[in-house]
């Protein structure tokens, strides 16, 4: 259900949660200090508690409350990308309880390009906010897919479409180079622009098999609709009747209502993609099949595009 600004910082200061739109996908808002109110989070997504949630903050106070020792790219990276969606892995203030961090001494932080996120987090403090879709689902870009969600309801601050519909890129500044443990909006290059040294992409690398594992969430299965999701090379001579298609080069396809086209339009791809996925298995549609991406230079939202896309295909377990 709707509710109104006054009502979600009430609910969560009484240890409640509530759904709130961001920039990249909707969150679902809990008070970061308070455990029971955390516990909840966990109940209603269904999700495993070894998958650290990210911390959303308004301001600089907040950082402070919630982070320590804050590596020197911090600055610098906050006055480019903040408000934005940049996820930072900072060391952990011993303030933050261990089942927001999934037992690690670091935690994630971001400030939320959003108006109605901003202004709720300063009411309330910093709000841990998972992706607000349940455990399996693709997030949630749009208030109706909150809905889907959760036939038992769920109190939700309505703020439209997601803009960016894909979730933030998550770079841990505790080691050094720094390194990017999930792609989003926000490239390596853009990074490497700001800080002037070398970001490294972990999955470019082989990890030994002593470390421990890097980034507990990154080892489950997100993004995947009902659907089976394909790579396609060309689309067939006859559409099978239990697909939808994704095509997003320039090419002049068929105006039809199984054809969803984007026309190199990336970042447009990337805001609706959830959306096509559900609205596919809203439909009873079986397959998605979609046309393989360009170079990752092309665009700065392939990456990310491509680390979506793959996990829904299942082919990077
Ligand atoms: P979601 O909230 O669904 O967007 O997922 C958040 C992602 O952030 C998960 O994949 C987590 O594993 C990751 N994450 C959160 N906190 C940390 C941390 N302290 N270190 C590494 N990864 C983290
Ligand atoms: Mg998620």
């Amino acid at each position: 259900m709707i509710i109104k600004l006054d009502q979600a910082v009430e609910l969560i200061k009484s240890g409640d949660v509530v759904a709130f739109p961001t920039e990249t996908v909707y969150g679902l808002g809990a008070d970061a200090f308070n455990i029971q109110a955390i516990k909840k989070t966990f109940e209603l997504k269904g999700r495993p508690s070894d998958n650290p949630l990210i911390v959303h903050v308004s301001n600089q106070q907040q950082v402070d409350s919630v982070a320590e020792q804050l590596p020197e790219e911090f600055e610098k990276l906050k006055q480019a990308f903040w408000p934005g969606p940049l996820t930072m892995i900072l060391p952990k203030s011993d303030r933050v309880p261990d089942l927001v961090t999934g037992g690690l001494n670091t935690v994630a932080v971001r400030m939320p390009d959003h108006p109605i996120a901003l202004k709720l987090i300063r009411q309330t403090g910093p709000l841990t906010a998972p992706s607000a879709n349940k455990s399996g689902k693709p997030s949630p870009t749009k208030p109706e897919h909150l809905d889907q969600d959760y036939k038992e309801g769920i109190p939700i601050l309505d703020g439209g479409s997601s803009e960016i519909g894909l979730e933030s890129t998550i770079l841990d500044l505790t080691i050094s180079p720094p390194e990017i443990l999930r792609p989003g909006a926000i490239t390596a290059h853009q990074i490497e622009n700001v800080t002037g040294s070398t970001v490294t992409d972990f999955r470019n690398r082989s990890l030994s098999d002593t470390e421990p594992v890097k980034s507990p969430g990154l080892k489950y299965t997100h993004y995947k609709p009902a659907a089976t999701v394909k790579w396609m090379k060309r689309i067939p001579a006859t559409l099978n009747q239990h697909t939808i298609y994704i095509v997003h080069s320039k090419k002049n396809w068929p105006d039809h209502p199984q054809i969803f086209s984007y026309k190199k339009n990336y970042a447009r791809l990337a805001r609706d993609l959830y959306d096509v996925f559900r609205t596919a298995d809203h439909l009873g549609y079986s397959d998605i099949e979609i046309e393989q991406l360009p170079d990752a230079e092309s665009d700065r939202m392939i990456h990310a595009l491509l680390n979506r896309i793959t996990k829904a295909v299942g082919t990077d377990e």
